[in-house]
């Protein structure tokens, strides 16, 4: 797949012509509280959400230089949809499928650990049943990723084997950088990394002459990038291994730290909702006896009504028994049947507990209570 080198002042030509292509483009913008659906109670508080750019003028809206408070994987899994729609006519039930409707998409600016999120949902939503509305989208949805240059604080990726730089679930990457390393990025790589990112790349670039000027040449960037990879890796904060969790996780499971350490979760949900591999969804009939809709809606682990029986028993009776479940998930059962967890180190959850509660600190806290048991053992042998 080709590379190309692509001057920042550039960027909004090149949405120009994805919108005079006729695709939908979506991107990050700033969203007011009372236009966004809430995240949190904060007041005032603007987010950054991904939301489409209907026109050329919504353009100088799109915001590069920040993380987006929820993830992308609305785009393909929306919180809430129709599935079937029923009518109850004098001659009987007519049951309608739903059509996902899935339009040409360019979606701009997930984060490389949002697109291997994409790629996690999508073994998920293509295993035991196709779920045609969520592959119907990816199919239709070209991904332009933005290669991290500042993580963040709560940023963890390498924690789960990924990069600030990683490729896998983007059709195209790509990555601010500068003519040397020292100097502020005002160009991007741009690494063409599927046949659908090539197919999209190509039939832009050829519908226009000025895009064949700006679109250069790129692989000289790509030997850079390596170096550039390795220095923002080094800037980040939090970079304990977790590969060998799983293992830790299966002997904690009845321990009583992994308890202490999720007592104080409220069941809120919240990081289920920002999650951009959090997937679990329920359903439930909307409507009256004459007409209405079978809806697929977010649903979340730490719900106390996410495992509650009709006969009233509750498997996971206590919040610290979801909480569990959310970490072995991601952690421990996902990656025994499609080999990664199920973990991209978005560090959203981090950011939007209310009660701070904290995946990496809780597997780093587990971890070394592990470790130092061991030596422990291993002494007194
Ligand atoms: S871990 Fe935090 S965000 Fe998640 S359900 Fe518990 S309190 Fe809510
Ligand atoms: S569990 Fe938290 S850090 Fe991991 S992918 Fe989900 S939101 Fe991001």
């Amino acid at each position: 797949m080709k590379n190309y080198q692509l001057s920042a002042k550039d960027l909004a030509a090149f949405f120009e012509k994805v919108l005079s292509n006729n695709l939908r483009l979506i991107a990050p913008i700033k969203v007011k509280q009372n236009e966004s659906q809430n995240v949190t109670k904060l007041k005032n508080k603007a987010h950054i959400l991904f939301r489409e750019i209907p026109s050329k003028d919504d353009l100088k809206n799109i915001v590069i230089d920040a993380y987006t408070d929820m993830s992308a994987k609305e785009i393909f899994f929306p919180r809430s949809e129709p599935v079937i729609e029923y009518t109850n006519k004098k001659s009987g039930v007519v049951i309608k499928d739903i059509d996902p409707q899935a339009k040409e998409t360019v979606l701009f600016g997930a984060r490389p650990c949002d697109a291997f999120g994409f790629s996690l949902l999508e073994r998920l939503f293509s295993w035991d049943y196709d779920d045609p509305f969520f592959l119907k989208r990816r199919e239709k949805t070209t991904v332009i990723s933005l290669g991290c240059t500042s993580p963040l604080e709560s940023c963890f990726c390498t924690s789960v084997g990924l990069s600030p730089m990683n490729t896998e679930g983007s059709d195209i990457l790509f990555t601010p950088m500068s003519n040397n390393n020292n100097d502020k990025e005002d160009r991007y790589l741009v690494e063409v990394i599927t046949p659908r990112g090539e197919k999209l790349i190509e039939s832009i670039i050829g519908i226009s002459s000025d895009l064949k000027n700006i679109f250069t040449e790129g692989n000289s960037l790509v030997q850079a990038k390596a170096a550039f990879e390795n220095k923002v890796k080094e800037q980040m904060k939090r970079k304990e291994d977790f590969k060998d969790i799983t293992e830790i996780l299966k002997y904690k499971f009845d321990d009583s730290q992994l308890e202490s350490e999720t007592y104080r979760c409220l069941g809120c949900g919240v990081c289920s909702m920002v999650c951009p591999t959090c997937h679990c969804f329920d359903i439930v009939d909307e409507g009256e006896a004459s007409h209405g809709y079978r809806m697929k809606n977010w649903d979340s682990c730490s719900f106390a009504l996410f495992t509650k029986h009709g006969g009233g028993h509750n498997p996971r009776d206590m919040q610290f028994k979801r909480c569990r479940q959310r970490y072995m998930h991601k952690l421990h059962y996902y990656r025994e049947k499609f080999a990664d967890a199920l973990c991209v180190g978005c560090g959203r959850c981090v950011k939007a507990c209310p009660v701070n509660l904290d995946i990496y600190s809780v597997v780093y806290n587990l971890k070394k209570a592990y470790a130092n048991n061991k030596n422990k053992e291993d002494k007194e042998k």
